[in-house]
């Protein structure tokens, strides 16, 4: 009998901005679930990331053939169709997309400049984007596209225009890419984290940190392995009929729509 903890064995996933937080936890859980996991990571300073990659599966005991670090600036088209020629060059085929890559240029609207209202929508919004049109040739029938989005989409929040507005727009590419490729039975979700301890939030002042934690109803921040499982479980064979939807994984912070 197959192991079911295998279950995303012969699947070949990738997962941008895979050398630390979300996306390292994600690819790590995939690649333990069995699958091929092709980690994205930005051509800025691609050594460092690379290494980044290679030391987190080295940590996790994994071999190489189960984690490849592939150097990809998502903001960037070129590179990113390059990406998508290697992985089709090396595996032939996509099975399950995580557009994960994401960064925040905080500011209020009064003082945020075009450099930071650009930068955050060409890495999250446009990086979303070209990473989906470059795997459609690739994904198989059946396969998955997963999205992080935010919470922020959903609430807005002081601060971050620029951070919520693209987050809001992955959701709306979401939902009409979900209908582009239902008939090949392909999902296309997103999922809205809250506040999750990840190096993008532990750059907060104390306080700040710590008045959101207190809000959240289940005590806690997330963990980046929250987040991990539930990609796993949109990507799973279970979730065949979940498309086009927006999850909230924010331990009750927000339990709206
Ligand atoms: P993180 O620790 O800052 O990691 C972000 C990842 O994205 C890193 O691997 C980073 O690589 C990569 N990246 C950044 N720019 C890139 C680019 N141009 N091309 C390719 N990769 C790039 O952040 P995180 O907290 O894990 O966040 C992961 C995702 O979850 C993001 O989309 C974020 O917006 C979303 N999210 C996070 C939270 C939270 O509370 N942490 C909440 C809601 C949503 P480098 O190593 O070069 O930086």
């Amino acid at each position: 009998m197959a192991d079911p903890s295998k279950q995303f064995t012969d699947r070949v996933v990738v997962v941008t901005g895979a050398s630390r937080g979300i996306g390292a936890a994600t690819a790590l859980a995939f690649a333990r679930a069995g699958a091929t996991v092709v980690a994205g990571c930005p051509a800025l300073d691609a050594d460092d990331h690379r290494q980044a990659v290679l030391s987190w599966r080295e940590g996790a005991g994994l071999a190489p053939e189960q984690v490849a670090p592939v150097v990809a600036d998502v903001s960037r088209v070129e590179e990113v169709e390059a990406f998508y020629e290697v992985v089709e060059n090396h595996f032939g085929r996509v099975d399950v997309l995580v557009n994960n890559a994401g960064i925040n240029r905080d500011h209020t609207l009064a003082k945020m400049t075009d450099e930071e209202w650009r930068a955050v929508l060409a890495v999250n919004l446009d990086g979303t984007f070209y990473n989906c049109r470059a795997v459609l040739r690739l994904i198989s029938d059946g396969g998955r596209i997963i999205n992080i989005s935010s919470m922020v989409a959903q609430t807005g929040n002081f601060g971050v225009a620029n951070y919520a507005a693209s987050k809001a727009g992955i959701l709306g590419l979401t939902k009409s890419l979900a209908l582009e490729l239902a008939p090949r039975q392909i999902t296309v979700n997103a999922v809205c984290p809250g506040f999750i301890d990840t190096e993008m939030t532990r750059g907060m002042p104390a306080d700040v940190l710590n008045g959101y934690v207190d809000r959240i109803p289940v005590g806690r921040a997330g963990t980046p392995d929250d987040i991990a499982a539930t990609v796993l479980f949109l990507a799973s064979p279970g979730a065949a009929y979940i498309t086009g939807q927006s999850l909230g994984v924010n331990g009750g912070l927000y339990t709206g729509d």
